[in-house]
């Protein structure tokens, strides 16, 4: 045995082994770009705007009952569906008007991606309009074959599990072939429970039912866990 094999045998430092992924999907708010350049943040707030507008509600209040939403139904958006009837078109232009001026192009992010081989998604709660921005602005806009959004998984969100069968069904992928990146623990579950390799970034941030705190029946639907996209996937077996 050479000596890079036996340090390949020892284990936890061989490269993680992702040869067997053709499908590579990934979560975009917070997993494409760092959690802390307050994007996220601009979002969340004009949830509470949307939320304060629409029930009369002091911003204190609106931003309490759209976090139980968020908790209770996945999305805000889903809560507001289900509770107040809303029009999610509505809705979903209004929250991601937002400021992209903070973020900047990330190209050793594209060339990390880029060397991926097979097909690479991006899987999303928020719209596709967003999504187009945010690649567009990272400069990564040609680098996916599809933006599945809420209206893609029909307005039932990540962690739902019919949201993942939902975009399992559409891309005819095999689940056991394809890779999930997502900073919420959560959302990793079903994406586990139907076979694929799941990778969390551990962004810092607070954002989801769980916050930093991840529970031990959570802790073994990860795979991978990683502060760094663009160093992990420069660092796995393909
Ligand atoms: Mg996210």
């Amino acid at each position: 045995m050479t000596a890079s094999l036996r340090e390949q045998a020892r284990p936890g430092s061989a490269a993680p082994d992702f040869r067997h992924v053709r499908h590579w999907i990934f979560d975009l708010d917070n997993t494409l770009y760092r959690g802390d350049c307050g994007l996220f943040a601009q979002i969340e707030s004009r949830m509470t705007d949307f939320v304060a507008t629409l029930t009369g509600m002091e911003r204190g209040e609106a931003k309490r009952l759209q976090k139980e939403l968020y908790r209770q139904y996945g999305t805000t958006l889903s809560g507001l569906m289900a509770t107040r009837g809303i029009d999610p078109e509505a809705y979903l232009g209004f929250v991601h008007d937002i400021d992209l001026s903070s973020l900047q192009a990330d190209p050793a992010l594209a060339r990390a991606v880029a060397r991926l081989p097979g097909k690479r998604y991006i899987f999303t709660n928020g719209c596709r309009h967003h999504a187009q921005r945010i690649l567009s602005a990272l400069g990564l806009e040609h680098l996916f074959d599809a933006v599945w959004d809420i209206r893609t998984i029909g307005f039932i969100p990540k962690p739902d599990r019919r949201a993942y069968e939902a975009v399992v069904a559409d891309a005819g992928l095999a689940a056991d072939q394809a890779a999930m990146f997502d900073d919420i623990a959560h959302n990793l579950v079903a994406a586990r429970a139907l076979g694929m390799t799941t990778i969390w970034l551990r962004t810092g941030g607070d954002y989801g039912p769980h916050g930093g705190e991840i529970s031990l029946a959570e802790q073994r639907h990860i795979d991978h866990e990683t502060a760094d996209l663009t160093a992990f996937l420069n660092g796995i077996g393909i």
